[in-house]
């Protein structure tokens, strides 16, 4: 734990994720918010006065009065997480990260081969592409990521049965909530009453069938390689607020049986490094036996948000298994993923 708290800023401060950070980092133990950000709309203004706040409760006052700055400019901390639209990320965070750690939400570097793509529990080690990523960049500070909220959600239920049986192939269909988009985000016309297949007009899809191989990848002299693992993917957006629903049908090299599936699930823990850490939630996988579950509204804040569910774990009669997993897309998807991550870097000793 440091022993001053370590003062940050967060990029993109206004939006659905960036206010989710600012949620979560109330009362933290180890980070204050020292600059908010923002674009040219909300520049100069105080955050109080300008976000469309669309969580409970209400910002903090003392963030309420903080002026949000230009993100171009790169204030004096020694973390920045950063809620920016992929377009902005690719120009912005790199000026951040010449200096100081940044932990991204964006897509933009996810994939890139010397940044870290992250979920503290299931591959921390992943974090030494940072040594290659400072010498090939010449920065100071770093860039990690954390992955699309739909393969967070995924990748958390796929990691303890890939350890123990070896997954092969994997065929996933998402149902994410509509706080995904951000906000405004899907006009209401279009989502009520409704469900619209493909987001981003295939980028999704792409996204939760190449960043499960990543993070689940190994590092081997400073590069990752790939799972050798077959995802298919159809994603569609559904009227829940928030939280993403995953519908896996899983093909393994040594099929367990559902129990036996179970038991690893809810057996899983995280490394030891990243156990005590503030976000890092007591299981990060909880199991629910009961036949009507996950559900978005009952399930998505468990484990204040840090925990994926996992229900309906049954034999596949196409595949070998099958199962529902849940996450909450803003929390364990994004604003509380890169907190877990930023929270990692302090205990692996790269931000001070
Ligand atoms: P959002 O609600 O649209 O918010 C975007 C934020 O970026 C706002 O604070 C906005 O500030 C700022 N911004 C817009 N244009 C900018 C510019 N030109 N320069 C600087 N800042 C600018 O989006 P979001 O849902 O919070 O998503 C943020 C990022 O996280 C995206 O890259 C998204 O793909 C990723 N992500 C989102 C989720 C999710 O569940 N929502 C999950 C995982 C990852 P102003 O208000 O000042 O315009």
């Amino acid at each position: 734990m440091p022993n001053r708290k370590i003062p940050i800023a967060i990029l993109g401060a206004t939006g659905a994720v960036g206010q989710r950070m600012i949620q979560l980092l109330a009362g933290h133990p180890w980070f204050e918010i020292a600059a908010l950000t923002g674009s040219d709309r909300t520049v100069g203004r105080p955050y109080g006065e300008l976000v469309r706040w669309v969580l409970d409760d209400a910002p903090p006052p003392e963030i309420a009065r903080m002026i949000v700055q230009p993100s171009e400019n790169v204030a004096d901390v020694a973390l920045a997480l950063s809620a920016l639209p992929t377009d902005n990320a690719k120009e912005i965070e790199p000026l951040w990260a010449a200096h100081t750690a940044v932990c991204s939400n964006a897509s933009t570097y996810r994939m890139a081969a010397d940044v870290p793509l992250l979920i503290p529990e299931v591959n921390p080690e992943h974090l030494a592409q940072i040594e290659r990523q400072r010498a090939e960049r010449g920065w100071k500070g770093c860039l990690i990521t954390n992955p699309n909220c739909a393969t967070i959600t995924i990748v958390m239920a796929l990691k303890p049965l890939h350890d123990a049986f070896g997954v092969k192939t994997v065929h996933a269909a998402t149902l994410q909530s509509i706080s995904g988009a951000g906000y405004p985000g899907v006009a209401s016309l279009d989502i009520l009453d409704n469900i619209i297949p493909n987001i981003a007009n295939g980028g999704e899809e792409h996204k939760v069938e190449t960043e499960p191989l990543k993070l689940l990848g190994r590092v081997v002299d400073g590069h990752v390689v790939d799972a050798a693992i077959g995802i298919s993917a159809q994603v569609t957006r559904v009227p829940v607020i928030d939280g993403h629903t995953a519908l896996l049908s899983i093909g393994f090299e040594r099929k367990p049986t559902p129990e036996q599936a179970i038991a690893v699930l809810e057996g899983w823990q995280a490394p030891e490094q990243v156990r005590g850490l503030p976000s890092s939630p007591a299981q990060p996988v909880i199991v629910r036996r009961e036949g009507d579950r996950p559900q978005p509204r009952r399930d998505r804040d468990a484990g204040k948000g840090m925990s994926a569910t996992v229900g309906r774990v049954r034999e596949c009669p196409l595949l070998d298994l099958r199962l529902v997993a849940l996450a909450h897309n803003t929390i364990r998807g994004a604003a509380g993923g890169a907190l877990l991550n930023a929270e990692l870097l302090v205990a692996a000793g790269v931000i001070s």
